[in-house]
C-alpha cells in the first residue's frame, strides 16, 4: 500500500531522482578502498546489493554512479580496445546506464534512447528506430534484446542504422550451461518468466546459441569475455560479474 501510495504521489522520474540521490548518500558512510569503480574512478568499502530473492546479487552496484557489473566491464573494453572515446564518432545507446551516459555527455553526436519517455532523451522502439540506414559509427544495446518479443526486427533495424565497419555491442543475460535459447510463449506472468529466465520481465533465456541466432549476412560476430583480461583479484576489486551477464559480442557490418 505504501509503495502504490508513493507511486501515485510522485512521477517516475522523481522517484528515480529520489533513488540517486538515496544511492548517493550511502555512498558517503562507504567510504573506504576494498572496491574500485572504473567508470566514475571512485573506491568504496563494499558495493550494493541488486535486487531481491533468486535475482539478488552482491556487490552489483556501485554507490557513486549506479554502474553494474557489465557496465563496468563494457566501460573497461570500449576505453582500452575501441575509438569511441575519441573524435566524436557518431553513438546510438539503448537503455542508456547512467554511468555510461554520463561518459558520452561531451559527445555531440550522442544519442541515448529508451522506450520509456522517462529514462532516455527520445523515446524509441528498438523495432523501430527513426535514422537513416547506415548512420551510427557506434551502438550500444545492452540487455535489451531479451526483452523483445520480435527479436529479428530489432536486430534488422540495428544492423540497418549502423554504418559498414561500425561496431554494435550486444550483451544479455545467458545461460552458458545452456546449448539452446530458452523460450516458450506460456510463460506470461512476471513470475512464470522469473522462474523460467531468471528476470520477471525477459522473454526469453539466451543459451550458447546467441550468436547463430543474430548471425545475418551482412555482420561479423565476435564474441568476447573481456574478465579474462583481469586478474582474479581485479576481477573481484571491481566486481566484474560472473560472465552470466557480461559476455560482449560485438557485431560489425559488412
Ligand atoms: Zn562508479
Amino acid at each position: 500500500m505504501i509503495k502504490s501510495l508513493y507511486q501515485k504521489l510522485f512521477s517516475e522520474r522523481m522517484r528515480y531522482r529520489f533513488h540517486v540521490a538515496m544511492r548517493k548518500a550511502r555512498a558517503f558512510f562507504l567510504q573506504g578502498s576494498e572496491f574500485y569503480c572504473p567508470c566514475c574512478g571512485k573506491s568504496s568499502k563494499r558495493f550494493l546489493k541488486k535486487g531481491n530473492g533468486i535475482e539478488s546479487r552482491e556487490h552489483a552496484v556501485c554507490p557513486n554512479c549506479g554502474s553494474l557489473e557489465r557496465s563496468r566491464l563494457l566501460f573497461l573494453y570500449l576505453k582500452n580496445e575501441t575509438e569511441i572515446f575519441k573524435n566524436n564518432p557518431s553513438i546510438l545507446h539503448f537503455a542508456p546506464e547512467e554511468s555510461l551516459k554520463s561518459l558520452f555527455l561531451a559527445n555531440l553526436n550522442y544519442t541515448d534512447v529508451d522506450l520509456n519517455p522517462n529514462l532516455a532523451t527520445y523515446a524509441m522502439d528498438v523495432t523501430d528506430i527513426r535514422f537513416p540506414d547506415g548512420h551510427f559509427d557506434f551502438i550500444i544495446c545492452s540487455h535489451v534484446l531479451g526483452h523483445v518479443p520480435d527479436e529479428k526486427k530489432a536486430l534488422s533495424e540495428l544492423y540497418r542504422v549502423l554504418k559498414k565497419g561500425g561496431d554494435l555491442f550486444l550483451l544479455s543475460l545467458m545461460d552458458l550451461n545452456s546449448a539452446q535459447t530458452v523460450e516458450d510463449d506460456r510463460n506470461k506472468s512476471p513470475q512464470q518468466k522469473l522462474e523460467a529466465y531468471g528476470e520477471k520481465d525477459l522473454q526469453r533465456l539466451y543459451g550458447n546459441d546467441f550468436e547463430e541466432r543474430i548471425r545475418m549476412a551482412s555482420v561479423n560476430i565476435q564474441k568476447i569475455d573481456y574478465r579474462e583480461h583481469f586478474s582474479a583479484e581485479d576481477r573481484q576489486r571491481m566486481a566484474l560479474g560472473d560472465g552470466n551477464r557480461e559476455l560482449i559480442y560485438k557485431v560489425t557490418k559488412i
